[in-house]
C-alpha cells in the first residue's frame, strides 16, 4: 500500500530499529514507547487490522504471536510482557496496518486506559 507507514517501513523507504525479520513478518522498535522495551510486531501483507482478518490468516495470526513469544524471550522479558492490538480508533488504532505491541520491563495495570 503506497501510502502506508508500516509498508514503507517494511521496504525500508522509512527507516526503524528492527529486531527480527523473517518472510512473514518484522518486528521493530516503537518510535514512541511506553514501557522500557515497547516492539511493534507486524505482517509483511498489508491488513488494515485484526477484524480485517479472515480465515486464511489464521495461520499467519498464528505465527505472529509465537514470534512475539520468541521476542519476548529474546529480549529478556522474563519478569513478564503484555501482547495488544488495536482494532479502530476507538480502541486507540492510529496506523492501520495490522500489528501487535510487545511491552514489558515494567510493572502493568489492569484493566489498561
Ligand atoms: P497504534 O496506535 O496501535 O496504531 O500503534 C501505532 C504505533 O506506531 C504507535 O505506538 C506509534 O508510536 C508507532 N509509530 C508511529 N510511527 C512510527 C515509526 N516511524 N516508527 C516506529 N513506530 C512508529
Ligand atoms: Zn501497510
Amino acid at each position: 500500500m503506497p501510502d502506508c507507514l508500516f509498508c514503507k517501513i517494511i521496504q525500508r523507504s522509512i527507516s526503524a530499529k528492527f529486531v527480527f525479520e523473517d518472510d512473514d513478518a518484522v518486528a521493530f522498535e516503537d518510535i514512541n514507547p511506553q514501557a522500557p522495551t515497547h516492539v511493534l510486531i507486524v505482517p509483511k501483507k498489508h491488513i488494515p487490522g485484526l477484524a480485517d482478518t479472515s480465515d486464511a490468516d489464521a495461520a499467519l495470526l498464528g505465527r505472529l504471536q509465537r514470534t512475539s513469544a520468541v521476542l519476548a524471550a529474546r529480549l529478556g522479558l522474563s519478569g513478564g510482557f503484555r501482547l495488544v492490538t488495536n482494532n479502530g480508533r476507538g480502541a486507540g488504532q492510529t496506523v492501520d496496518h495490522l500489528h501487535y505491541h510487545l511491552l514489558g520491563g515494567r510493572a502493568m495495570k489492569w484493566p489498561p486506559g
